[in-house]
């Protein structure tokens, strides 16, 4: 079509090319250029863009009706460079983008580059062909050489360790439990969506994989898209399927998709499930953006994961766009976890009552399957700023001793949160933010974990001189210490001594380093983990027969009315943790430090009954009118003072009441008044916030779309200079 080696001739046939340009119009991204010819839809190509060569995607098979104006054809730019080694993007695709662009209220150039590995960019025709040819090569290679289905292994005599380097997923062809067949047999039975809600360790992975196995079998292309929260903190999962399906289908089969990656190894990835070389894509939130020509199945495993939601360009939610994937390429979609977000139960309540999802139940723990005994610790009646009560610490030394391992978990990293003057009252603020520094102790400094504003400490009072200048509250690192200290005449079995191991953000700063340390946990060299939520998620830590959660309580009085759900669902998952193993599930333990011990999200907990929980909680959100019942969007500014961040919004919103379109929208609606954000001030810019709310998801979306332009008119009043910049967040997670 096109030979890169000669200049393309300037052509007459006009193209519209999706290219990224940062504007809020739903048009705005298309650029008329010309060509020899009309390329078809989804044709990736190069064009200039000012002085620049960009990626560009043909989006139309037409080019638009001219809008009255002529083009003046002399001015229009060639497009420089054809990727036609590359199948078009799909109708499908571009769907997806298109949807995410207006629902998210971004610009479709922007959400579609930011769904291509930037290294297409870079990569000429030939090059890109060469790629191709490699992949369709190893694929085929596989085709004449289907290895025979590996022998099903039998662990019953294999060691404990060796059943760790040869998880049971060697064993395709593992009887599955009652619960496991219902739930296939039900996604068999009916199109979906599904959410499979099963207890942790119920075998949740397994049906993803029967479910996997079962669609790859049924057409020799299909492909399957499972998506996780986090890789690094899921890598059980990803060598799980690897371990099933790399021997099924061969090595390149399976491809990872995630932030973490080299420009290169994104683009082989995107290549592969591009080209349908690859049969499985197992990614993060970006994932559910991956062109998948033959996509029959998309998984979301941990669907209640925040990390599913972006929090920066489109703020989308890779969960609900996969719903929408879904519906939209007729093709089933799963999601799966053990405290389900309470959109999705609400959406698998029963038909009869409007429910959309079907909700698949295993509740039920695999093998000698007891979830650990919740026992709450009253801390009204514990010693006074006592961090560790007296009856935690005598069961984590008997543990010790027992040469089992425990978990505790605190939601603050670093020393102490705030470093404060017992004379003056001075407290380590930080000058940029309205947070506090945190004190790290390993190198004597005052940090912001929001601008990250760093200075050694002072040695005295910096208001009255003080030198008594002491830490309130905790954080991981002072706990770690403190627990040091408290075990200090403790042996383990072998008569060392006690090993704690802290993991959190800041010790898994290098690469590498979690691993390594979780190594050591598996390993058995650990005998007290101590971290931030981060050690509560996912991992399987076979030999924890304690879990503790240190100081759970704030978020039980947050102003964010998530922060219940986000707070079941961790002491859930962190009570998941314990007991893994048959040999020691039947005496886990979940310890809670709380001065609220009767609560009753802790009286859920303690009873394991997610549905308990969830209908209290959607009880409450029915009579205040807040979502799954309704819909919102969070509009933030950020401007140089709080006062024109506040202006601005206020004025956006006054203006739609003079708007014949949006002031029709409005009685749907409800336009709170503009308010400063929770931490107000970041690295000196302020931020504020409205939350605009709708019974109606639709009425919402059209007031969004309209609004838009009065938000730019806004902008450019005087009275909001000084606005630096706004976005919405629809849907947001936390408010
Ligand atoms: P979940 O994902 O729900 O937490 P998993 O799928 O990880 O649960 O299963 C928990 C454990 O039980 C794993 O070690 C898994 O290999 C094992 N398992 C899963 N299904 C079966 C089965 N049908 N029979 C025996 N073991 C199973
Ligand atoms: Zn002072
Ligand atoms: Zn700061």
């Amino acid at each position: 079509m096109n030979n890169l080696s000669q200049p393309p001739v300037s052509g007459t046939e006009l193209n519209q090319v999706l290219v990224h340009t940062p504007i809020y119009s739903l048009m705005a991204g298309v650029l008329t250029y010309s060509h020899t010819c009309q390329l078809p839809a989804g044709t990736l190509v190069r064009v200039p863009l000012g002085t620049r060569d960009v990626l560009g995607v043909v989006w139309n098979d037409k080019p638009a009706p001219s809008d009255g104006k002529a083009l003046d054809q002399t001015k229009l730019r060639p497009i420089t460079a054809v990727l036609d080694a590359l199948p078009a993007l799909s109708p499908h695709w571009r769907a997806l983008v298109s949807f995410a662009a207006s629902y998210y209220q971004r610009s479709v150039g922007e959400v579609a580059l930011a769904a291509l590995p930037p290294q297409l960019r870079d990569l000429s025709s030939i090059q890109l062909t060469r790629r191709l040819k490699k992949l369709a090569k190893a694929a085929s290679h596989l085709d004449t050489d289907k290895k025979p289905p590996a022998e099903p292994a039998h662990s019953s005599n294999d060691t404990e360790k060796q059943a760790l380097v040869n998880p049971p997923d060697a064993i395709y062809n593992v009887a599955l439990t009652a619960e496991q067949s219902g739930a296939i047999s039900q996604f068999n039975q009916y199109s979906g969506p599904f959410l499979l809600f099963g207890a942790t360790g119920s075998g949740k992975t397994e049906v993803f994989m029967q479910c996997t196995a079962q669609l790859l079998a049924s057409a020799p292309d299909a492909q399957v898209l499972v998506m996780v929260p986090e890789i690094n903190l899921t890598p059980q999962l990803e060598d799980r399927f690897k371990s099933r399906f790399a021997g099924l289908h061969g090595e390149d089969a399976v491809v990872s998709m995630h932030s973490g990656m080299t420009p290169a190894q994104r683009l082989n990835s995107w290549l592969a499930a591009h080209s349908g070389a690859a049969r499985i894509v197992l990614g993060t939130r970006m994932a559910v953006f991956a062109s998948m020509p033959q996509l029959q199945l998309i998984i979301v495993d941990e669907e209640h994961d925040p990390s599913y939601k972006s929090h920066e360009g489109a703020r989308y939610s890779a969960r609900d766009l996969a719903i929408y994937r879904g519906h939209r390429e007729g093709i089933k979609v799963m999601l799966g976890s053990a405290t389900p977000s309470l959109e999705s139960w609400y959406h698998s309540r029963p038909a009869t009552e409007g429910g959309r999802y079907l909700r698949l139940n295993m509740p039920s723990r695999i093998g000698s399957g007891q979830l650990p005994l919740v026992r709450r610790v009253d801390m009204n009646h514990q010693p006074k700023r006592c961090i560790i009560a007296p009856p935690l610490l005598t069961a984590i030394a008997q543990r010790i001793e027992r040469g089992e391992q425990s978990m505790l978990f605190l939601n603050r990293r670093g020393y102490a949160p705030v470093l404060e003057c017992t004379d003056c009252g001075w407290k380590s603020t930080c000058p940029n933010c309205s947070a506090f520094r945190v004190f790290h102790k390993i190198d004597r400094t005052l940090r912001c974990h929001h601008c990250g504003f760093s200075e050694r400490v002072p040695r005295a009072c910096p208001e009255c001189g003080n030198m008594d200048i002491s830490t309130i509250g905790r954080g991981t690192e002072r706990l770690e210490e403190h627990l040091t200290e408290l075990l200090v005449d403790i042996r383990r079995p072998d008569g060392q001594a006690v090993r704690v191991v802290r993991i959190d953000a800041d010790t898994t700063k290098l690469k590498g380093a979690l691993e390594s340390q979780l190594a050591q946990v598996h390993a058995g060299d650990v005998d007290v983990l101590v971290g931030t939520q981060m050690i509560a998620k996912g991992h399987d830590f076979r030999r924890i027969t304690l879990v503790a959660a240190i100081n759970p309580d704030n978020a039980l009085f947050s102003s964010d009315f998530r922060a219940p759900e986000r707070l079941f669902s961790l002491l859930m998952q962190a009570a998941g943790r314990a007991g893994r193993d048959a040999a020691v599930a039947n005496k886990s333990e979940m310890w809670l430090q709380t001065q609220h011990p009767t609560h009753p999200l802790y009286e859920s907990l303690k009873n394991h009954d997610y549905p308990a929980f969830a209908a209290s909680q959607l009880n409450e959100r029915q009579q205040a009118g807040m979502p799954p019942m309704s819909f919102q969007a969070l509009v933030r500014a950020d401007a140089r003072t709080q006062e024109v961040a506040q202006e601005f919004l206020n004025l956006a919103s006054q203006a739609a009441a003079q708007q014949d379109e949006l002031s029709a929208l409005l009685p749907h609606l409800t336009l709170y008044p503009a308010v400063p954000m929770t931490i107000a001030r970041i690295a000196n810019v302020e931020r504020a916030q409205m939350l605009i709310e709708s019974p109606s998801r639709a009425a919402l979306q059209r007031f969004l779309a309209h609004w838009q332009d009065t938000l730019q008119h806004t902008r450019s009043r005087p009275e909001c200079k000084g606005v630096l910049r706004w976005a919405i967040d629809v849907d947001p997670l936390s408010i």
